[in-house]
């Protein structure tokens, strides 16, 4: 069996442990003569799939206690749109912190919802950073401060976490989350789609302050509700019942490999190889992000022209690589190197980038 080298940038590397696992229990899930597809999901071995999933969460992000953690639908397109319509209030506007493609996504949803401001933006420099403390202009009276921990297609990565005072910090973290260790009390809501780092595509990890969703406005339907989630513990309605399954064994790797400390420090080592190999190019690969803000899942660096860059795709695919060619919005190249990216896909990219210098260069 040959495995690609994956750097997708979602869905994504999944552990091939993982994938094995899932193999094993796929026809007959723990002898119950069928998978977990096919169980009713009020079943007691599909509820402690989802009890399971929730309290992996818990543990290996050691969320506080008087936080819901909500296995949700609809990606984390949706939470652009559930987020304002259960924590926007009248007279109290949505702060957001402009950075680039993702957090424009979050804002435009937003404005449909209620008042919005621009707390911070880097805009003007093509978002190729991710603002300081001292920019980020939060108004006393904000319902919350929305922030994008990691820019997906812009490659850029807050390092540290605005101090908000009393409003809710709210994090889009899908490309980032399980990446490193996290203070969760510092912010009032995390979401994340699940098929980066977490797993298979179909659920949506929102953690969430349990004050904080008490009093939504009366008008909002119940599923977009997330009282209705948090009281149900996500079964509310049918799951995506293989998709939890999924998130859990990839939790459940994560805590075998150590933890979120432990895939920091693995994380960081993939990514400097690759930006090292960058840095060291003379010039023939140029990174995108500026260096403070450099994200340690999203490697974007450019070449010379398109054409090069063109070549390097078609290159590298001939090679075993996947998904190196850059968003299509921004062009360019990008590498994922999201926690089930092995160390050896990272060397193998360094090698060939070498190489492809060495031809082309
Ligand atoms: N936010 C970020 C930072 C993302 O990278 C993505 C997906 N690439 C999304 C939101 C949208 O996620 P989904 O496709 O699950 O709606």
């Amino acid at each position: 069996m040959t495995r690609a080298y994956n750097f997708n940038a979602g869905p994504a590397a999944i552990p091939l442990e993982v994938l094995q696992q899932a193999q094993e229990q796929f026809v007959d899930y723990q002898g119950a003569g069928m998978s977990i597809m096919e169980m009713s999901h009020r079943s007691k071995l599909y509820e402690e799939v989802n009890a399971s999933a929730q309290q992996l969460l818990k543990e290996l992000l050691q969320i506080p206690d008087g936080y819901h953690v909500l296995l949700l639908q609809g990606g984390a397109s949706t939470q652009f749109a559930m987020l304002p319509m259960n924590l926007l209030r009248p007279g109290r506007p949505a702060a957001y912190v402009q950075t680039g493609a993702w957090a424009n996504k979050a804002i435009k949803e937003a404005k449909v919802i209620g008042e919005t401001v621009i707390a911070a933006s880097t805009e003007s420099e093509q978002y190729m950073r991710m603002p300081s403390q001292s920019e980020i202009v939060i108004p006393d009276n904000a319902s919350y401060l929305h922030l994008t921990s990691n820019e997906t297609i812009g490659g850029t990565q807050f390092q540290q976490f605005p101090d908000c005072g009393s409003v809710p910090l709210i994090a889009d973290m899908s490309s980032d989350i399980l990446s490193r260790p996290l203070d969760v009390s510092q912010f009032g809501m995390i979401y994340a789609g699940a098929q980066k780092n977490l797993g298979p595509s179909g659920v949506t990890v929102v953690i969430v302050r349990d004050e904080l969703i008490q009093d939504a406005p009366a008008h909002i339907p119940v599923m977009f509700r997330y009282a209705t989630h948090a009281k149900s513990s996500s079964l509310y309605n049918t799951p995506p019942s293989f998709a939890v399954y999924m998130v859990k064994l990839v939790l459940e790797w994560i805590k075998s490999k150590g933890g979120v400390a432990a895939l920091e420090q693995y994380n960081k080592e993939k990514t400097k190889l690759i930006y090292n190999a960058i840095d060291n190019s003379g010039g023939f690969y140029k990174g995108c992000a500026d260096a403070g803000s450099r994200s340690v899942m999203n490697i974007t660096f450019r070449m010379g022209s398109e054409e090069l860059e063109k070549l390097f795709v078609k290159e590298s695919e001939q090679e075993g690589f996947v998904g190196l060619k850059g968003h299509r919005d921004v062009g360019g190249l990008r590498a994922s190197t999201y926690n089930a990216v092995p160390l050896e896909s990272c060397k193998a990219l360094v090698q060939f980038m070498a190489d492809f210098q060495q031809r082309h260069g």
